[in-house]
């Protein structure tokens, strides 16, 4: 129920224009993300290269509705990478297909992340987010059209969706780096798994099929995007079993989440990356990860009784 209000919360309009100008929501959100800009990004993310984790950028804003709007995001980009090489880091990035446009139209939006990845080093890998349902069919457009000509276009799967495994199996064919991650956004039944069990086992499944891809040959990257321990654990089996290296494939958390959790299984030798978002425009954002843990709930009214 909790969940399902947060995730009504950071759609509409009207909350995200009023909370973040709260003190204590904005201390909230603080927890995290480093800050703002990109300055504090690319910070953290040498703070984290010193403790032996290479990082991804995601500036965020989702639902641009003006070209202009998006062609500065993909401006922003091409100025982080600029950064990102200056400063040497192991640090890619990963974007949201709405928020290059793609609501104003697919031609757009894909002409900016053909930019975006054109304008990148072809070892490093320029992410494309998944979003909610109704993305997915032009996301997988945009992708594979982009892909067919830069090898270094990675994309998001959402183990929560009914369709993925199709999906993941026509995508196979083409050796793609996949993050998989559990899915974020608020869907039907019909179209996402309701109980978090069938989420996790279809997550695994996933994996597995991922794994065994990567075992036999295929190049892309495969990346688990979750906190879960459990199924990082089962991963390291099933990457095992399919004779699949350390290096060969990720897990991938998020910045400010199960921190004493990420350092651990860094020294552990896992390959673990880690996805720093930062920007203005945090609310919906924000009011995702809430809805992930309603444990968090209690740490925003810490902060308002604080
Ligand atoms: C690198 C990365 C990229 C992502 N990209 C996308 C994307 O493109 N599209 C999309 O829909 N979703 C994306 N997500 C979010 C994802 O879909 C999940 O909503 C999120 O990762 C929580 O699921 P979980 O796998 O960590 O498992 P859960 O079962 O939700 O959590 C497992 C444990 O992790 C901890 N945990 C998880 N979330 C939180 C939190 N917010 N605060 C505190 N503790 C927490 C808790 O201890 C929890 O018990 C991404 C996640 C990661 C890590």
């Amino acid at each position: 129920m909790l969940r399902s209000t947060l995730l009504w919360a950071s759609t509409n309009p009207f909350l995200a224009q009023r909370l973040p100008r709260y003190g204590f929501v904005r201390r909230a959100a603080r927890r995290f993300m480093p800050g703002e800009t990109l300055v504090d990004a690319l910070r953290a993310a040498e703070g984290l290269r010193d403790k032996g984790a290479p990082t991804t950028l995601t500036l965020l804003g989702e639902n641009v509705t003006t070209a202009a709007g998006a062609d500065a995001v993909a401006d922003h980009y091409l100025r982080a990478l600029d950064a990102v090489r200056a400063r040497g880091l192991d640090t890619e990035i990963s974007v949201k297909p709405t928020q290059l446009g793609l609501d104003l139209g697919l031609d757009g939006a894909r002409r900016r992340l053909e930019h975006i990845v054109a304008a990148c080093d072809p070892g490093t890998l320029v992410w494309m987010d998944m979003e909610s349902s109704a993305y997915v069919d032009p996301t997988l457009e945009i992708f594979r059209s982009v892909r067919q000509n830069r090898g270094n276009l990675g994309l998001c799967l959402q183990a929560y969706l009914r369709r993925t495994e199709p999906d993941l199996e026509e995508l196979l064919p083409l050796s793609p780096a996949i993050r998989l991650v559990k899915g974020a956004y608020r869907e039907p039944p019909d179209v996402a798994f309701p109980r978090k069990a069938d989420v996790d086992r279809n997550f695994l499944r996933l994996a597995g099929m991922l794994l065994a891809a990567r075992g036999v040959g295929a190049a892309g990257r495969p990346v688990m995007g979750t906190h879960d321990l459990r199924i990082i654990e089962e991963a390291e089996r099933l990457a095992r079993e399919a004779g699949v290296g350390a290096d060969d494939w990720e897990v991938a958390m998020l910045y400010g989440i199960r921190t004493d959790e990420q350092v651990r299984l860094i020294g552990s030798g896992l390959a673990l990356r880690v996805l720093i978002s930062y920007g203005t425009a945090w609310f919906p954002w924000y009011l995702r990860r809430l809805a992930e843990r309603p444990a968090n709930v209690w740490f925003v009214l810490k902060q308002l009784a604080g």
